[in-house]
């Protein structure tokens, strides 16, 4: 295999972008100059007086033309996608464009009611106050985005920053700045507010520069390793930070599952995207009564997979994404067959002028591989053997990683158990992957999968109003806990029984004790 071209090259400020399933060059962008993403920011700022002022309803109004805009252009987009990343035709209407979609919908229809102020009763001890909770906007928001979900993951965080009532500054990854060109272009003809929706082009650096030049938050999502890098860039300056990084997901199967289905599960929770999904399944445990069974039955499902350009509806797998990746998922599998893994199909590059690799199968993997512990990132399907639940619990827990694992059984009624003992942010039961995008269910991981970043309430600031509404000028009694103290320690000590003791009878015998106290 020639693997010729990377998808994207910068040189002299040029970013050269290549589609990964022919090698063709298809775009070129100017990388943004350092001058020109401080005057950025400068014009993101200054339009952030005009966006923060509109009503939500407003907002939302530029939303459903974005939304209408998205609908209109849904081939042309899905066919730039696949043109970019290689990906499926399929995938790109489904998970990139549909997804999206069910975003925008759901933030039109609700944007309302979670950017309403909130009032919260604040119980005994404050009878006449009130408190009132209002979300307020950060000001410019830095959106670093990376190449595996071009289309879905920026305009999710574009949709939210948006309604928020923020400006923003998107950078997407230099391999896919053909689709974040796409991405302008809409914003652009939905007309927004000048200065409001802006984008940067450009690797690290151009990243390097935002995050320091005075934006308000960065919404990041990407690897572990930049994720640690930003982190500490951030925390320099206290600059707010939402971290969504990457997986190594298990897949628990046990012996009571269906097995074509589980198989069929995986394999799709495993492959689609040629598994370059931050929540792929990466690491799969079977139950050792149906281990053999489960390898065959996956090994013959893997094999009748067609590989190709995504562009030709035919074809369920398309390339990587470059030629690191290759040479990654290469490193794995050398990793795990020097250690004594079985290959059972693929293991390898196909030769030609794209990133393609054959969708691969290994078992007597273990935990001392890179390919069950490092994030791969690429068609590649380790088995594993377990004997019982404790084990299978143990082993899916033994990652630095913690987004999402999936369960495979036939038995339902206790499986919540099981989820509960595993240690990241979503445990899917008999599927994978799809709930990712679901607007209503939180997205965020554990330990080195990063933090904050999917939820509404990531993208404003709360405020917090408490008001006295039994508040009359002149009459109104000072608060009991003013100064001065003399003398109320013994009061407050009555107090607590009075306020806190959980029984009418405690209660009473505490009023009753208060009352002899002050008759004394
Ligand atoms: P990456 O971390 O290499 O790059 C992500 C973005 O960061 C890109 O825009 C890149 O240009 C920028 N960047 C690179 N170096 C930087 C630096 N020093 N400072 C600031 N920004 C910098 O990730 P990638 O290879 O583009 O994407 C794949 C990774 O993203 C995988 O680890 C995957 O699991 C993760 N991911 C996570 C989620 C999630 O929801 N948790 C979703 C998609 C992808």
């Amino acid at each position: 295999m020639t693997c010729k071209a990377m998808p994207a090259t910068i040189k002299e400020n040029l970013i050269k972008v290549t589609n990964p399933a022919t090698g063709e060059e298809i775009f070129t962008a100017k990388a943004t100059s350092e001058t020109e993403i401080k005057e950025i920011i400068q014009r993101a700022k200054e339009s952030f007086l005009l966006w923060s002022s509109m009503t939500v309803d407003k907002r939302i109004d530029y939303l459903k033309k974005i939304y209408e805009l998205i609908i209109k252009d849904k081939d042309k987009i899905a066919e730039i996608i696949t043109k970019n990343t290689g990906k499926p035709l399929s995938e790109s209407y489904l998970t990139e464009i549909a997804s999206c979609l069910q975003i925008m919908e759901y933030f039109i229809k609700k944007g309302h009611e979670l950017l309403n102020e909130k009032s919260i009763s604040l119980g005994k001890l404050y009878p006449t106050k009130k408190s009132f909770l209002s979300y307020e906007p950060y000001g410019v928001m830095a959106i670093i985005e990376p190449w595996n979900y071009p289309f879905y993951l920026p305009m999710s965080a574009i949709t939210k920053t948006l309604l928020a009532g923020n400006t923003f500054i998107f950078k997407p990854s230099s391999k896919v700045s053909l689709v974040g060109k796409l991405i302008y272009e809409i914003l652009l003809e939905a007309a927004l507010p000048q200065g409001v929706a802006n984008i940067v082009y450009g690797g690290s650096e151009a990243a390097e520069v935002l995050i320091s030049s005075g934006i308000d938050k960065v919404i990041f999502t990407g690897s572990v390793e930049i994720g640690k890098k930003i982190a500490e860039s951030c925390a320099k300056k206290l600059l707010p930070v939402s971290l969504e990084l990457g997986g190594k997901d298990p897949a628990i199967v046990f012996k009571n599952t269906n097995l074509d289905y589980a198989c069929e599960g995986v394999l799709w929770g495993a492959i689609s995207n040629c598994g370059q999904a931050c929540a792929s399944i990466e690491r799969v445990y079977v139950e050792s009564e149906i281990y053999n069974d489960f390898i065959d039955k996956i090994t013959s499902l893997v094999k009748e997979l067609k590989i190709g350009n995504g562009i030709d509806d035919e074809i369920d797998v398309g390339p990587l994404i470059d030629k690191e990746q290759v040479e990654k998922i290469e490193e794995h599998i050398k990793d795990a067959l020097n250690k004594g893994a079985r290959l059972h199909t693929g293991g390898k590059r196909i030769p030609g002028s794209g990133f393609f690799f054959e969708p691969t199968v290994l078992s007597n993997v273990n935990h001392s591989m890179k390919i069950m512990t490092e994030e791969t990132f690429g068609p590649v399907i380790p088995i594993m053997k377990f004997e019982s639940i404790e084990e299978a619990i143990r082993l899916a827990n033994d990652t630095r990683y913690g987004l999402a694992s999936s369960i495979w059984t036939g038995e339902t009624g206790n499986v919540k158990n099981i989820a509960n003992k595993l240690n990241c942010g979503t445990v899917w039961v008999n599927d994978s992957l799809f709930l990712q995008a679901h607007p209503a269910c939180p997205w965020q991981g554990y330990k080195d999968s990063g933090y904050g970043g999917s939820a509404i309430y990531d993208f404003v600031r709360t405020k917090h109003i408490s008001i006295d509404l039994g508040f009359i000028p002149k009459l109104h009694p000072k608060s009991f806990w003013w100064y001065p103290y003399k003398g109320k320690a013994r009061s407050y000590s009555d107090l607590i029984g009075i306020v806190f003791k959980s029984s009418i009878k405690e209660k009473t015998k505490a009023a009753f004790h208060t009352m002899i106290n002050f008759l004394k």
